[in-house]
């Protein structure tokens, strides 16, 4: 036995060469023991215009190699966790760019309208989750839209009826406009009386001078002091039940869009648990008359997450204006059907001194800007601030968050500017619910400029997608479909809604990963699946390049890894 052993050793040693010459470029980390992690039998998503490969392999949270099922499966070893993906799609993991998690995952306690599209539909909801909680004092909710009611808007007397016992707050999908029933009226001292607050107006009967139930923009702080407060303990749950939410829906990173310490440090309390399955991108919220020793403090705070292998804070948000179903957002021109032109919440001036003052610290800045108006603004405060200061080291990636009419003369600005356009398809699902009202208040030549994802494309705009959930649901899938379709999930209106606005498949996924990843920039770590990348991968039960991009609903997620670890299992 002793002879014979070094004689059985060289002709492994010969094999084990042998083989590895070749295997394509005898990678060099191949020889430091098995992988911890192979995908087999899948259509390994390359980048647009890429051909799939078959399988992947990761080590620790890193993707080591992207190749063939043979190659794969020489890189396992005994304890490799191997996960045959059955021919469907290997996605990068979705990139949520813009969403609000921690009032999402407080929204998934609260009676949840965004698929009641009738009166019938919203009052049914609103009367069983009443129901079925008779111990809560308040019944809450969010989430309906404007058209299933008379005028666009719901009155007090409506909610009253289905809430006649105490007070019920419910805030408007796109969260600009609360309803409240009187009791909750009452709790708030709202009267005929009350003036409105500065950015906000109290919605008044034009006959008897009584406040009807609507609030919109700010006046929806007048409730806010007399709803009941979610607590630390309710913001923690949230945020664990929005993780898993996330890793369900195959999203591995999402960016919070507007947020402050007192959040990060949950996300962080959440993150030390070992609950936090997504990684977090986070947007500060800008303050009021932002100072120069405010903006020393978030300086201070996105030091203190630097190391942080999950949280990491890069962006400020500011709030530039409304929304265009309730005459709020910012326009060039007035509404079409109303002799205003809604309301910017900055001068001009004002904004060029908050985008310069955050630009001159390294900071991107991710500005809320849906009226045409509001974008130019926006897109002229980051021109000034280019102007006064010198290029940031990373380079400048200010964005515009929703942008949802643009007016033809700054299509070319965003490329020049390298401005991000942060797109929600989804805000654009052409239901009767959804986009009447929008379409009716700006008329018809400024819908046809409705979330161009295409013409911007063409313009050589750089994009990211986002779900602004709780806004819209937060799957991804969504968003995708809506950006290849311009139609509902049940395929309507046939044509399409401005159908010439449609994109690629492979386009859209890539607004949904790597667009995101660029957004925060981190192109170097994640958004692709390549060596040396994050293993932060999405399995979909099919190959969706194999049959007609329409049907890419059909793929459900099989499985999210984050870092090399299976974070969700079908
Ligand atoms: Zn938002």
């Amino acid at each position: 036995m002793r002879t014979r052993l070094p004689v059985l050793l060289v002709v492994v040693i010969v094999a084990a060469t042998v083989i590895a010459g070749l295997v394509v470029g005898a990678q060099r980390d191949d020889r430091s023991g098995p992988v911890d992690l192979v995908v087999l039998n899948g259509r390994v998503f390359a980048g647009a215009g890429r051909e799939p490969a078959e399988a992947l392999a990761a080590r620790g949270n890193e993707i080591l190699r992207v190749g063939s099922n043979r190659d794969m499966k020489r890189l396992a070893g005994a304890a490799t966790r191997v996960i045959d993906a059955h021919g469907g799609s290997v996605l990068p993991g979705f990139i949520d760019g813009h969403v609000h998690f921690v009032s999402g995952g407080l929204g998934m306690d609260r009676v949840n309208l965004l698929d009641a599209e009738s009166l019938d539909a919203i009052r049914k909801k609103i009367r069983e989750f009443a129901a079925a909680n008779p111990d809560r004092a308040w019944v809450l909710g969010r989430g309906w839209y404007y058209s299933p009611f008379p005028g666009g808007l719901p009155t007090r007397q409506q909610l009253d009826e289905l809430v006649p016992d105490r007070p019920a707050y419910m805030t408007c999908y796109d969260g600009h406009t609360g309803w409240a029933n009187t009791a909750a009226l009452e709790l708030a001292g709202i009267t005929a009386k009350t003036p409105d607050p500065t950015d906000g107006v109290i919605v008044k009967d034009p006959k008897t001078g009584e406040p009807t139930g609507i609030l919109k923009e700010a006046a929806q702080g007048l409730m806010s002091k007399v709803l009941p407060q979610a607590t630390r303990a309710d913001r923690l749950r949230a945020i664990r039940r929005a993780s898993e939410e996330a890793s369900r829906l195959g999203l591995t990173s999402i960016h919070e869009a507007g947020t402050g310490e007192a959040s990060l440090e949950m996300f962080e309390e959440v993150r030390k648990e070992g609950a936090l399955a997504v990684r977090v991108y986070a947007a500060l919220s800008v303050k009021d008359n932002m100072t120069e020793a405010d903006a020393d403090a978030f300086d201070a705070l996105r030091k203190r997450y630097a190391a942080n292998p999950q949280i990491k804070v890069g962006a400020v948000k500011v709030m530039e204006d409304g929304v265009i179903e309730a005459h709020t957002a910012a326009m060039l021109a007035p509404y079409a059907n109303k002799p205003s032109s809604g309301h910017a919440n900055y001068t001009p001036q004002e904004l060029q001194r908050v985008v310069t003052m955050m630009d001159r610290r390294g900071w991107q800045v991710m500005t809320h800007a849906i009226g045409d108006g509001a974008v130019r603004m926006t897109l002229d405060a980051y021109e000034a601030a280019a102007k006064a200061n010198p290029a940031p080291p990373a380079g400048r990636r200010h964005r515009v968050e929703h942008a949802e009419t643009i007016d033809p003369a700054d299509f070319p600005r965003f490329k020049q500017q390298n401005t991000i356009v942060s797109y929600m398809p989804f805000h654009a699902n052409p239901t009767p619910a959804q986009l009447t009202v929008w379409t009716t208040n700006i008329g018809p030549e400024r819908s046809s400029r409705g979330w161009i994802v295409r013409t911007l494309q063409q313009a050589g705009a750089r994009q990211v997608f986002g779900s602004d959930w709780p806004v819209v649901a937060l799957d991804p899938r969504l968003e995708v479909n809506m950006a290849v379709t311009r139609r509902t999930a049940d395929g309507q209106p046939r044509e399409g809604w401005l159908p010439e606005q449609a994109v690629t498949l492979e386009s859209a996924i890539e607004n949904m990963t790597a667009a995101g990843a660029y957004a925060s920039f981190d192109e170097g770590k994640k958004g692709r699946l390549a060596p040396g990348m994050l293993a932060d991968i999405v399995i979909l039960s099919k190959d969706v390049f194999a049959q007609p991009p329409e049907r890419f609903l059909d793929a459900v997620v099989d499985t999210t890894i984050l870092g090399g670890k299976i974070v969700y299992q079908r």
